[in-house]
């Protein structure tokens, strides 16, 4: 445990795993997950997809929470683990590997026993949404699981987001925890910028999408930097210890 505090609850947190799991609440979510798992694509026809919602992932003693988006329908929707098996994770492991908070640059499946340290990784939709896009009916039935899960991780101190619906996401869950941001307003997202909420620093990172990354509108340095910074800060007093 990095700081000292009490530490996260092992139980408490794979018994919220164990019921986002199992959630059904989002009818339209539930079958698109469920007809993406049974139809496959041509490339992953041999695979038994997860097809259900994805829990967090990582070292539940972190201090750096990364959130993302939402599963994708042939990435974590297939292998069950965050940003595991697309394109997106192609992009976010190697950058965590650069880091040192992964032990390996790449992940495709989701037994393959990679270790993150001091870092934990969360969907704020746990559904793959169609199109990548879930409501926002779809997002706010969703966004108590990140609350609780934030509660949960104790160690935490710096939220990375990726992209702007992961910085909203970020701000939402903080809130609904009881902590926003000083005077002045709503943070705005944007590569790089940084916001103190609560016992929180929240930074934003452009999401590794392909979109983005094949674009050269992220690139691996401009992900370096940004990691850096979170790292940086989870590791000196910039950031506030959570209350105990
Ligand atoms: S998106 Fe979240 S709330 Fe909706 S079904 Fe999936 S896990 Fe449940």
């Amino acid at each position: 445990m990095p700081d000292g505090g009490a530490g996260t609850d092992p139980a408490a947190l794979l018994a919220l795993t164990a019921e986002i799991v199992a959630c059904r609440r989002c009818p339209r979510l539930v079958a698109w997950r469920e007809l993406v798992a049974r139809e496959k694509v041509a490339r992953f026809r041999d695979e038994e997809y997860w097809g259900r919602p994805l829990p967090g992932f990582g070292d539940a003693d972190g201090r750096i929470l990364i959130i993302g988006l939402a599963p994708a329908a042939h990435g974590g929707n297939r292998t069950g683990r965050v940003f595991t098996g697309d394109a997106s994770g192609d992009f976010l492991w190697p950058a965590l590997y650069r880091a040192g908070l992964a032990d390996r640059p790449v992940s495709r499946r989701a037994d393959d026993g990679l270790a993150l340290t001091d870092v934990y990784i969360a969907a704020a939709v746990r559904c793959a949404p169609p199109a990548n896009k879930p409501t926002i009916l779809e997002r706010d039935t969703c966004a108590p699981f990140l609350v609780r899960e934030m509660a949960l991780l104790a160690s935490v101190r710096v939220v990375l987001a990726l992209g702007a619906f992961g910085w909203d996401a970020a701000l939402r869950a903080m809130a609904g925890a009881g902590q926003v941001a000083g005077p002045g307003g709503k943070p705005r997202f944007g590569h790089g910028a940084e916001a103190r909420v609560g016992p929180y620093v929240l930074v934003g990172s452009y999401h590794p999408s392909q979109q983005n990354t094949f674009t050269g509108r992220l690139t691996a340095t401009m992900f370096d930097a940004v990691i850096a910074r979170a790292v940086e800060l989870a590791r000196t007093k910039a950031a506030a210890r959570r209350p105990e």
